[in-house]
């Protein structure tokens, strides 16, 4: 089937995307790799950022300079002021769809504190503001006529000159290669925190999938080295405890009882400070204890349900523990705005990098940002596909996919690819974590080019092709370790510590370094990566040894 646009990613990025693209008449779609519902999109649930009058010029103002300064010289100002600006009209807009916020008893939305924010501006669902958002962009979406193309793995795009062509997919179902044909197509995957496998709030199959697509197609990551680690996530199992707990007044808490860190600083702070008391043998808690059991049960019902269930505590009379964990990803496919290098070919969400939240991101930004490129995508892709025809496939790419996947079905193996998910995940976080330094991203590296090296030899040792999770596991794999090396080495690359990026060894920042680090591949998976105004090309240690 052909499609005039086709949006990769069925969260809230690409769902507000592909309602802006369709017309009464055009055949758009959205592609997810596992069903509709499953995004973090879904997950999000302290809330949206947006100043709601929007004649308050000042409150936007001071919502753009929250969202600078939380980026740390590294934001873009014309993204950020047009995010900060375009946010009253898409709360409206949310509103019209269907979203239903929490209001007070005059009928005004509620909005909360979160932090590293001069004034309350999230507006939420109690806490479970991104499952309400796009539970309704689903429908909308549906409504309209959007074709879901539900369990569709994304290998790569097909290009001529410089044009998208198309989308070359894994039919999950039976395991075969397909390729769509479309006029424009919206990149909208999400980020790749999950690659901190075991020690993430994302789900394991985060693995940065159309960042190494964008990659393969000759696009550049940006901001890579910037991984935004929550500061509080269960002890046990990572669940999420969404800043909304501080911002409704919970306390962080040492096993000596005492607070140590303002708690609605900023999260790189924040998690520092936590890392901190953890390396001197404390153990932290969130404290809500004092907080009215109202409260507790109408701000933060999930919360209270899920502490309960998974960690068998009552929050509203116990101290809950927690630690920090990966959560958010600034960097990924470089964007002007929302348009990649390659024509017909944008990217939105978080798996783009436009700049808005530079080397940190503020909590409810990201929705909001998500929200507001999605729409300018949908809108541009839909005049692009308008002013355009279909192109011709280049099949030897399609080709290349169908080999590779029998390459992976024919053969045998010894290797556990899970027990290399893992152990990715527990590298990643003990050596490119809140703390790196030469030596842990030198250690990380070797790992990952010696997983590097290993990933020929994986297949599938299931040779059933129908829905089999072990094809697609290796190719998470693939893309994950290729993301985890562009990680690196930018890290490795900023010598100074700023925003989310903290060296031990580079504690200050370096205002020299006010510029992006850009990544980009040369041939066959091999990464360069430069400041973008000054293009210095990196080398490491043993660079061509592993190469
Ligand atoms: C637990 C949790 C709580 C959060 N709370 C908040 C909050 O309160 N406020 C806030 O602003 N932000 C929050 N965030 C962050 C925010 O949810 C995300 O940044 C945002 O939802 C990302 O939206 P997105 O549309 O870019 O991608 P996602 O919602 O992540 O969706 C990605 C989509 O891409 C698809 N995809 C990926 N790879 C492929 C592939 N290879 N082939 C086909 N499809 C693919 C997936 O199937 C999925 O549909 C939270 C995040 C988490 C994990």
């Amino acid at each position: 089937m052909m499609y005039d646009v086709i949006i990769i990613g069925g969260g809230i990025a690409g769902l507000m995307a592909a309602i802006e693209a369709k017309t009464d008449t055009n055949r758009v779609a959205i592609m997810t790799k596992g069903n509709i519902f499953k995004s973090n999109s879904a997950l999000a649930s302290g809330g949206i950022n947006a100043v709601l009058d929007a004649n308050n010029s000042g409150a936007i103002e001071q919502h753009i300079d929250d969202t600078l300064n939380g980026a740390y010289e590294l934001g873009n100002k014309k993204a950020i002021s047009y995010m900060c600006q375009r946010a009253p009209k898409i709360i409206e807009k949310l509103v019209k769809l269907g979203v239903k916020f929490d209001r007070d008893k005059q009928g005004h939305i509620l909005q909360r504190s979160f932090g590293g924010t001069s004034s309350k501006r999230t507006c939420f669902v109690g806490d479970k503001t991104g499952a309400e958002i796009t539970q309704v962009l689903i429908k909308t979406a549906k409504n309209m006529g959007i074709k879901f193309l539900v369990n569709n793995f994304v290998m790569n795009l097909t290009t001529l000159n410089r044009n998208v062509s198309g989308v070359v997919a894994i039919r999950r179902f039976d395991s075969s290669v397909v390729v769509y044909p479309a006029k424009s197509v919206i990149l909208a995957g999400g980020g790749f925190a999950g690659i901190y496998r075991g020690y993430s709030t994302n789900a394991q199959d985060y693995t940065g999938d159309l960042l190494a697509v964008a990659l393969r197609a000759g696009l550049h990551l940006k901001d890579m080295e910037f991984v935004q680690f929550h500061p509080t996530g269960f002890v046990k199992t990572n669940y999420l405890v969404s800043e909304a707990a501080r911002g409704e007044g919970g306390y962080l808490i040492n096993s000596d009882g005492k607070r140590f860190v303002d708690e609605l600083g900023a999260r790189d702070v924040v998690s520092r400070a936590i890392m901190n008391q953890i390396e001197n043998g404390k153990e932290v808690f969130l404290d809500l204890r004092h907080l009215s059991k109202e409260t507790i049960e109408t701000k933060l019902p999930s919360l209270y349900k899920t502490a309960y269930m998974q960690a068998g505590i009552d929050i509203s009379q116990e101290l809950l523990p927690i630690k920090p964990v990966a959560h958010y990803t600034m960097g990924g496919i470089e964007t002007d705005m929302v348009s990649t290098d390659i024509d017909g070919l944008f990217a939105c969400g978080e798996c783009a990098s436009g700049g808005v939240h530079g080397a940190n991101r503020l909590g409810g930004n990201s929705l909001l940002e998500g929200v507001v490129f999605g729409e300018m995508a949908g809108k541009k892709a839909l005049m692009y596909s308008e002013a355009k025809d279909f192109l011709p496939i280049d099949y030897s790419k399609v080709i290349k996919d169908i080999k590779l996947v029998d390459h992976i079905f024919d053969s045998d193996t010894t290797k556990n690819f899970n027990a290399m998910r893992v152990s990715l995940g527990k590298v990643m976080f003990e050596n490119v974590g809140i703390k790196r330094d030469e030596q842990s991203l030198i250690r990380a590296y070797d790992y990952i080019s010696y997983l590097r090296s290993e990933v020929p030899t994986l297949h599938c040792v299931n040779k059933e092709r129908t829905n089999n999770v072990e094809l697609i596991s290796i190719l998470e794999l693939r893309n994950a370790l290729e993301i985890a090396e562009a990680v690196i080495l930018s890290a490795l690359k900023r010598r100074e510590s700023r925003g989310s990026h903290y060296r031990i060894d580079f504690p200050g920042g370096d205002e020299s370094l006010q510029q992006n680090i850009v990544v980009k591949e040369l041939s066959k998976g091999q990464l360069r990566v430069w400041f973008k105004e000054n293009p210095l090309l990196y080398k490491i240690r043993k660079w061509f040894s592993h190469h």
